[in-house]
């Protein structure tokens, strides 16, 4: 099994994810989030939610920001007035490629199902030949390996290296909107090539009607980002929320996208929760501010656990740009199904503000009372957005949690999540279920109850519930046990060391609360 399989069979063994529905047979591209994993996710939101805003204090900016600005948050509604939409641009451009398989009856996005020719050494220039078969294979160029690419033509590769000798493997651009190649290439798992169709353009936004007839007027859409809704209210929070400028709305919330090919678990579902912040600044600033929060939410997932190894900061390059932004970086992990997405951090211009100036036909701009030049004192702010996946974020904190270890001799797999993220932060056992134990155990799990997540039990061997804890990824379990009754002690396991030590039950709360607030990234 590799890594992704046994996270999947980990997530629903110990009640972290679900396919949604599932007595039903599931529904592609959609998941529940089970008691631990609605812990995990909470978590994950409200760490977020508390550094980016909540607990942001203004008059003492964070360290690198070129100034002092204020964060406040938004939660709006998942329905908006379709015309949202159509100044956005969403209507009109948010689509993407979708090709299908005849043959196989496989859908997949034309920009992820890379064309692949193979040409002799030295040869790579040459045009495609007549006679020349090319195939096609799911994977963004450049991010699935070579030897995982050709396995499926080892036959072919091994008939052509006879001929020509040594051959490479080289991508070609565009081959699916050109006909004659579309028609020699051949689709994954198909037989013969020839069995892909045309790229045709796809909305991704969920369609639906408000009201009780269902007509072109009643059409309304399922939000496919958050960000709107922030720049359609930033003159309602200017107007009542004093904040100051330059300053940032933060929203977290659902967002839907009818996504051509949901795939790798959560990673790409058609129902997910992001968590985005719109920040406002003067034009000139722009620049500056972008690689602020760039910087900044890289830092982010470092500080809550995941490794700068398999975690990438990767600037886009200007023909990568959408038409719009004028910088743009994404914050990319290291999955087990290669470098995808977390995060995007965008310099968006003023776009949004003014296309909604434009169509609403209300006045967007910023009035700033305290500039003295009087040129300078209405304008149209740029936005740095940084846009992140709650779900992805998930997905990546428990990839690298995931570990096996040896531990007496026995193979465990413990999640080694952040005790800032973990579901459960302590977990409370009676040794056995007898001599009192379970009545001390229940009562200091009632008392940490109060603090902490915590977990009772008392089923089964010990080393089986410590099990247990491990893969849920719980940083602390206490044990009572039969000197309890007689120092007032208790053991305290420590997850990852798998330590052991005595501890007077009463100094637990105290202790639990020193580890947890001793952890890096706790603030
Ligand atoms: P991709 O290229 O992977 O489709 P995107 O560039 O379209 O993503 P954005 O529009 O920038 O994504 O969305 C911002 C963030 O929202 C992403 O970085 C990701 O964390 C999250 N996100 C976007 N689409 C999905 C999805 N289908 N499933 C889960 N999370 C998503």
């Amino acid at each position: 099994m590799d890594l992704m399989e046994k996270l999947v069979s980990l997530c629903k063994r110990r009640g972290y994810i679900f396919p949604s529905s599932e007595i039903y047979g599931g529904l592609n591209g959609c998941w529940d989030y089970g008691p631990l994993g609605v812990e995990l996710k909470r978590n994950i939101k409200d760490a977020w939610w508390q550094d980016m805003i909540a607990r942001h204090d203004e008059t003492d900016a964070p360290e690198g920001a070129p100034g002092p600005f204020g964060m406040v948050g938004l939660d709006c509604s998942i329905l908006m007035n379709p015309t949202v939409w159509q100044a956005s641009g969403h209507i009109g451009g948010f689509n993407d490629p979708m090709v299908d398989c005849r043959e196989t009856r496989n859908r997949y996005r034309a920009d992820q199902l890379v064309v692949y020719r193979l040409v002799p050494e030295g040869g790579e220039s040459a045009p495609v030949a007549s006679d020349e078969l090319l195939f096609a294979a799911p994977g963004e160029i450049g991010k699935t390996d070579e030897a995982t690419l050709l396995a499926p033509h080892r036959k072919r590769v091994e008939s052509l290296r006879k001929k020509l000798g040594d051959v490479r493997l080289l991508a070609v651009p565009d081959a699916l909107s050109d006909t004659n190649l579309r028609e020699r290439t051949l689709a994954p798992g198909a037989k013969e090539p020839g069995s892909l169709t045309v790229p045709r353009a796809f909305n991704l936004m969920f369609k639906t009607h408000v009201g009780a007839l269902e007509d072109n007027s009643s059409t309304a859409y399922l939000r496919p980002e958050t960000a709107q809704g922030i720049f359609v209210n930033f003159k309602n929070v200017c107007d009542t929320a004093r904040v100051r400028f330059p300053f940032g709305i933060g929203q977290i919330g659902k967002a839907f996208r009818n996504e051509i090919n949901p795939r790798n678990f959560t990673f790409r579902s058609r129902e997910f929760e992001q968590m985005e912040i719109e920040f406002f600044c003067r034009p000139e600033e722009a620049g500056e501010w972008y690689r602020y929060w760039r910087d900044r939410r890289y830092a982010w997932y470092v500080k809550l656990g995941l490794s700068t190894q398999r975690l990438h900061l990767r600037e886009h390059d200007g023909d990568e740009l959408a038409h719009y932004a004028s910088a743009c970086a994404d914050v990319e992990y290291d999955f087990p199904f290669g470098v995808s997405e977390l995060e995007g951090v965008a310099n968006r211009t003023d776009f949004d503000l003014r296309q909604h100036m434009e169509t609403s036909g209300k006045d967007l701009r910023y009035f700033e009372d305290q500039e003295p030049d009087a040129d300078k004192r209405r304008f149209l702010p740029y936005v740095i957005e940084p846009s992140a996946g709650a779900d992805r974020a998930a997905l990546a904190f428990l990839c690298e949690a995931y570990c096996e270890d040896e531990v007496g001799g026995e193979t465990r797999t413990v999640l080694r999540l952040h005790p800032r993220l973990a579901p459960i932060k302590v977990a409370v056992f009676p040794l056995v279920k007898k001599d009192g134990m379970p009545e001390r155990a229940l009562a200091l799990y009632r008392e940490l109850r109060s603090n902490f997540n915590a977990f009772y039990d008392e089923k089964g061997a010990i080393g089986r519930r410590y099990r247990r804890q491990d893969e849920a990824g719980t940083p602390f379990c206490v044990t009572v046990d039969g000197q309890t009754a007689e120092d007032g002690t208790v053991t305290l396991r420590e997850r990852d060391s798998c330590e052991q030590r005595r501890v007077p039950a009463e100094a637990v709360a105290a202790r639990l609360a020193d580890e947890l607030k001793s952890s890096p990234g706790v603030a």
